[in-house]
């Protein structure tokens, strides 16, 4: 079994679901006893939000950088970014280290690809709904068409993301919102929707929906997992 490398902390809400998810899909798998390898650095949450706020991507990038490489020095086999948003360095990041890098949005995409959908709408941070390192991503290198909520619904996504969930508070009015804004994208031809941010998940699930949720942080975590257990190192 390889050693997973999680850099975590983004926010730490979410790394938790990566670690149970991830530990639940190795005792799936090999049962009794079994429990993932893995390491996990955990940034201080509060540094990242404060550069992301102040666009000093730059120096976002050098902690993500110097997080990773102390996962690879510290004997991880691969690096698993736990966020969606800072895979906006993943390049960088996965060039500064010599073990692979899982990309979330590569996970993600495969599975979408696998269920025949072929547009899909993206919730997620500013930065990942409206950049293009994720959208691009998945249109360029998957060929899937992607839409995002109208700039007032992308406002409301952003603020419960950073205010709320980040923070582990779940409003009722907040949940009501994100399925209102889910039905209007479906109106606009949307057959699932991406929930791209690791802590969406914590808010809605499959039963409040209709059309088919791509949980982002189940989707990477156990991608990570099928990884872990495979002795080849092709990602
Ligand atoms: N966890 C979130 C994501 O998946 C947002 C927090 C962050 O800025 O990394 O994008």
């Amino acid at each position: 079994m390889k050693t997973i490398g999680l850099l975590g902390g983004m926010s730490w809400e979410s790394s938790l679901l990566y670690y149970q998810i991830i530990n639940q899909r190795v005792k799936e798998k090999l049962g009794g006893h079994h429990s993932a390898k893995s390491l996990m650095y955990s940034v201080d949450f509060h540094e990242i939000k404060t550069l992301q706020q102040e666009g000093k991507w730059d120096e976002a990038t050098s902690i993500m950088i110097d997080s990773a490489q102390k996962l690879a020095s510290g004997g991880s086999d691969f690096i698993v970014i736990c966020t969606n948003t800072m895979h906006k360095m993943a390049k960088e990041v996965e060039e500064a280290v010599s073990i692979p890098l899982l990309h979330i949005a590569d996970a993600t995409a495969t599975e979408i690809v696998q269920s025949g959908i072929q547009k899909v709408a993206l919730l997620g941070t500013a930065f990942t709904m409206e950049q293009d390192f994720y959208k691009g991503r998945l249109m360029d290198k998957f060929g899937l068409t992607v839409i995002v909520p109208n700039e007032a619904a992308r406002k409301t996504v952003h603020d419960v993301i950073y205010e709320e969930l980040c923070l582990g508070i779940q409003k009722e009015s907040s949940k009501q919102s994100f399925l209102a804004i889910i039905q209007s994208l479906v109106e606009d031809g949307a057959e699932a929707v991406i929930l791209g941010c690791t802590e969406i998940t914590l808010l809605i699930s499959q039963q409040d929906c209709r059309v088919p949720l791509f949980d982002t942080t189940r989707i990477h975590a156990e991608y990570a997992v099928d990884f872990a257990l495979r002795t080849d190192n092709c990602i």
